[in-house]
């Protein structure tokens, strides 16, 4: 078959590995000028390594990744640090990231409160009913069961922080039971960041026979009355194929599919997501004195920011001429007043935030900057989410979607990127 995948993010591409192997023709519209998507990189010419546009990791039970890592045979290339997440208790920032130090950790007190977010945690790490889960807000359930201590110290900060106060009430227990069951402490990356592995996965690609097309937005897709379908882009003449995936936005698919049924569209629109807002800083010294890598910052002690990573407490400065990299990233409403900001006007928001981490930094310390702000960065799952995702298969015959939004119950990641694409690959070739 000819096939057309719109997207060169690790959903397009892992597909595109299977469809290609299967021996069908396959070419990768990209609106950008590299692979890699939301997990891509950038780097200065005295970098030796990329720096993720978004912080990224991956984790030991990335089964889906690590896997087709192992297909590449590049398996040689993930490393895996030991970084050190801190939460704040009264001020002061605490390690939060293995059990001895859970234990440790004094916010919780040493009595009924521990015990009740360590069974609860244990619970959650252990059990496979998530059907049941997304009947019921993760607020009611955390403060049922954890309690209301346990969960405004621990939980409810990172809920506020991902989804903002307008979904804080109304993710299912569904999202937090994933996040707990499939993550690990111990975090991955690629010798040389995410885009190198992004460009060894699409070189593998081009020898397998695919063609990527960079730079080039697909405008729109139109069925043909052949059961064929057309994409249109502005540097191309209309190309029709036998299939095509598009792995966007259901946002932008519903906006370059016109012709998809009406109520296709409107369980498309009905999707909630948040948008993300990452400044990136290189800088002339470490920040966290104590080697801290990533910092929870808590919305309720006025952090204008939900997570401070410096990512060179994870990897050497030395892949960065010596310059230490340091992320400030948050989750926001689409139309937040930080997506018109400018650097430098994000910057001097953060840097009382920042003096809070280590009261000697000041602006002085800032060598350069750099923002990406993403529209559709973090699926929202409501009440019984499970109901509402659309097919991958589309109603338009040889029309396929793969996103964010249907690898749920799982959050988005990498790791499900991989799987969906996989999935969608296997669908486009029955029969
Ligand atoms: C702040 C942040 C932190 C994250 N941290 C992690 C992490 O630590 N670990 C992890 O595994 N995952 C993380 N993720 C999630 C991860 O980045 C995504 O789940 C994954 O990259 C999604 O891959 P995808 O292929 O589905 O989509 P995308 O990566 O979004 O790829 C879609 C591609 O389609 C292209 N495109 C869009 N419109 C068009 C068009 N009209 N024509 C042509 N091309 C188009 C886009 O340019 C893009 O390259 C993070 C995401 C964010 C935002």
């Amino acid at each position: 078959m000819n096939i057309a995948i719109i997207g060169a993010g690790y959903a397009g591409m892992s597909a595109a590995y299977d469809l290609a192997k299967a021996g069908h023709k396959v070419t990768i519209y990209e609106a950008a000028g590299h692979p890699g998507g939301l997990a891509a990189g950038f780097k200065q010419p005295h970098w030796d390594w990329s720096v993720e546009i978004f912080y990224h990791h991956w984790f030991q039970s990335d089964i889906h990744m690590l896997g087709l890592i192992d297909e590449l045979g590049l398996r040689h290339k993930v490393l895996y640090p030991r970084p050190l997440t801190v939460v704040m208790h009264r001020g002061k920032w605490y390690p939060f990231d293995s059990i001895p130090n859970a234990i440790l950790y004094p916010g919780l007190g040493w009595g009924i409160n521990k015990i009740r977010f360590g069974l609860v945690g244990l619970y959650l790490k252990l059990t496979n009913n998530w059907r049941g889960f997304e009947k019921v807000t993760v607020d009611e359930w955390m403060r049922k069961w954890a309690g209301e201590k346990v969960y405004r110290q621990m939980w409810e900060p990172l809920v506020i922080g991902k989804f903002g106060e307008k979904y804080a009430k109304e993710v299912n227990m569904a999202w937090m039971w994933a996040r707990l069951k499939a993550r690990t402490s111990r975090l991955g990356t690629y010798q040389g960041g995410f885009q190198v592995f992004a460009d060894d996965f699409a070189e593998i690609l081009v020898e397998m026979g695919v063609i990527f097309r960079y730079n080039t937005p697909v405008r729109e897709i139109v069925p043909t009355v052949d059961d064929q379908l057309t994409v249109k882009t502005d540097a191309y003449d209309m190309l029709t194929y036998d299939r095509v995936l598009s792995t966007t936005s259901p946002k932008l698919l519903s906006k370059t599919v016109p012709a998809l049924p009406e109520d296709y569209l409107k369980g498309l629109l009905a999707l909630k997501s948040m948008g993300a807002v990452v400044l990136t800083m290189s800088l002339k010294h470490q920040l966290s004195k104590d080697g801290f890598y990533w910092f929870n910052m808590p919305k309720s002690e006025g952090f204008p920011f939900l997570a401070l990573v410096e990512h060179t407490n994870y990897v050497s400065p030395d892949h960065f001429g010596g310059e230490h990299i340091v992320y400030a990233g948050d989750y926001l409403q689409p139309g937040h007043e930080y997506f018109s900001l400018s650097k430098e006007e994000l910057l001097k928001r953060f840097i009382p935030a920042i003096q809070r981490i280590n009261p000697e930094f000041s602006q002085e310390w800032v060598l350069n900057t750099w923002v990406y702000k993403a529209e559709y960065a973090q699926p929202v799952p409501l009440l019984n989410h499970s109901e509402h995702i659309p097919e991958i298969k589309t109603p338009i015959n040889g029309l396929y979607f793969a996103s964010m939004s249907q690898v749920y119950p799982w959050d988005r990641g990498t790791n499900f990127a991989v799987e969906i694409g996989r999935r969608a690959a296997r669908l486009m070739m029955e029969k």
